[in-house]
């Protein structure tokens, strides 16, 4: 893009309005390392102003007064109107965070289909009948929250605002998001366009910012009824502490190690493809990325080999050249995951393999090749801690017992793979896995939309996507009426 393109305010009551602060942050294409735009550096006033919009939206504005039926239908035409626009965003989601073309299209088809599924569901939550003593009847009640804080990442921002947002909208809440400084150019359009859709003011309200400015501000306030946070362990700790001081609740979706288990009996072709994939999609900054390939011994030579044949054929260019990944989000993070790659070999890691960067890819952009380890000490850093980056430890185990204990042995608990054709060994180990899902035979990175998602452990608690999200975003009222 030559031109660049300028910041727009802050999003409240469905209008842009200039940040108090009169600032503006540069945003970098990571491809090409250049600026390509601009965005408002929001503060603790703007902060303000968003979250009292969204009370008023929730108390006694229009969206308050909407059933459950009229707010599915605004979702829904959400989830058309992304659609419509679905080429435009995908190219501004390509060039914030560098992924590749297709990549950034898929991410929009998932982006309409959280509206898609949420408008459906709006209307479809409801509670239960207790039984009770005689003279009562008792009824269980869903109700909205109120005000809900959402605190985005930059590596899928798009279907960031999706998951958290279009649940918490279905429930009825009003919502006030601050996305990451890194990448935050559709989430910040999607705004605009919810507008399009029909969305009264005060329901959406979005506050770009940095973390410890306007995410600080929005996770402290005193007037939010809830966090959906998905980010750093580090800063997840931060929102947990700032929930706590209002005895209010959060989500927290804080990344993983996860791993993929293959067996001596697994479908060897399909494990090896989706080994390498698992890891590479988005650069592996994905916090469910198939980060470790735990491999029986009695098949590892041949499945390295045949993972490092595969691996070799990986490259990583700009969006536009559409391969297998692209950079990295930024410097830091480029910088971040080389100092880990360095400290994996002094710990005695050899590279299996490495993918290339493609010849043509910007020297400016942030490109890292994809890499995979053996070697690798259980022990140390690669084996255990999140690299947010596209490299892979590989291990080998012993038999069942040892594949369990391996894939528990780091902190987090986000997703596994377990691959074998024997189906009672799958569900064996499987269920002694401890994440928050897993796949047999397979492995989805995170899953559709449909389907529960969220960690144990270090990676988080409560539970995003499918119906589950409803209840995250929602108070249980027990209705108790005493009649003769
Ligand atoms: P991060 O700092 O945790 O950022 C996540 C979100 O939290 C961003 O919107 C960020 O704003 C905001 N934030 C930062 N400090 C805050 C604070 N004090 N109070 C409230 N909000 C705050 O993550 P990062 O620095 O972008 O990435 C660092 C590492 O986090 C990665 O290497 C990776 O390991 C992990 N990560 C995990 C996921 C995941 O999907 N689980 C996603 C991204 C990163 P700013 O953008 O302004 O910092
Ligand atoms: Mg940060």
């Amino acid at each position: 893009m030559s031109t660049i393109i300028p910041a727009k305010g802050v999003f409240i009551n469905n209008r842009w309005q200039p940040s108090s602060s009169g600032k503006t942050i540069a945003m970098i294409a990571p491809a090409t390392g250049k600026v390509f735009g601009e965005i408002a550096r929001g503060t603790a006033a703007d902060i303000d102003a968003a979250v009292a919009a969204a009370r008023h939206a929730f108390e006694k504005g229009a969206w308050g007064k909407l059933t459950a039926t009229e707010r599915g239908r605004l979702l829904t035409n959400f989830g058309r109107i992304v659609e419509k626009h679905a080429e435009e965003l995908a190219l501004l989601e390509a060039t914030d965070t560098g992924k590749p073309m297709k990549q950034a299209r898929a991410d929009m088809v998932a982006l309409a289909r959280y509206f898609e599924y949420y408008g459906g569901a709006a209307d479809k939550v409801h509670g239960d009948t207790v039984p009770f003593m005689d003279g009562f009847l008792v009824n269980t009640i869903y109700e909205p929250l109120g005000v809900t804080a959402h605190i985005i990442p930059w590596n899928y921002p798009a279907q960031m605002f999706g998951r958290t947002i279009a649940p918490a909208l279905a429930m009825g809440n009003a919502t006030v998001c601050k996305p990451a400084e890194e990448a935050c150019m559709v989430p910040l359009r999607l705004a605009e366009l919810s507008v399009e859709a029909g969305f009264p003011e005060g329901a959406i309200n979005m506050v770009p910012g940095l973390g410890e400015e306007a995410g600080a501000a929005l996770s402290s306030h005193g007037d939010i009824d809830f966090i959906s946070f998905t980010g750093s362990p580090e800063v997840g700790i931060l929102i947990q502490t700032a929930a706590a001081k209002n005895h209010i609740g959060c989500t927290l979706e804080l990344g993983g190690k996860s791993p993929q288990i293959i067996f001596e009996d697994a479908d060897f072709d399909a494990a090896v493809a989706s080994v390498a994939g698992a890891i590479v999609q988005n650069a592996g900054q994905t916090c469910s990325a198939g980060s470790r390939a735990l491999v029986q011994r009695s098949i590892w030579d041949k499945f390295i080999a045949a993972l490092k044949a595969k691996f070799e054929t990986i490259q990583a260019g700009t969006p536009e050249m559409d391969l297998d990944l692209g950079p990295v989000i930024s410097a830091t993070q480029r910088d971040r995951i080389n100092k880990m790659m360095a400290m994996a070999e002094r710990a005695g890691a050899k590279v299996l393999a490495k993918g290339k960067i493609a010849d043509g890819a910007p020297k400016e952009g942030f490109y890292v090749a994809p890499t995979i380890y053996y070697d690798v000490e259980r022990s140390s850093e690669i084996a255990r801690e999140e690299v947010f980056g596209p490299v892979l430890a590989a291990m080998p185990f012993e038999d069942e017992e040892d594949a369990i204990h391996l894939a528990n042995s780091t902190d987090y608990g986000l997703v596994a793979g377990v691959w074998s054709k024997d189906g009672s060994r799958a569900l064996r180990v499987g269920k002694k896995v401890r994440v928050g899902q897993l796949f047999i035979n397979g492995y989805g990175a995170g899953g559709g939309i449909e389907l529960p998602f969220g960690g144990m452990k270090k990676s988080g608690h409560g539970r995003e996507k499918g119906f589950e999200a409803l209840y995250e975003f929602a108070a249980m009222k027990t209705l108790v009426i005493k009649h003769n």
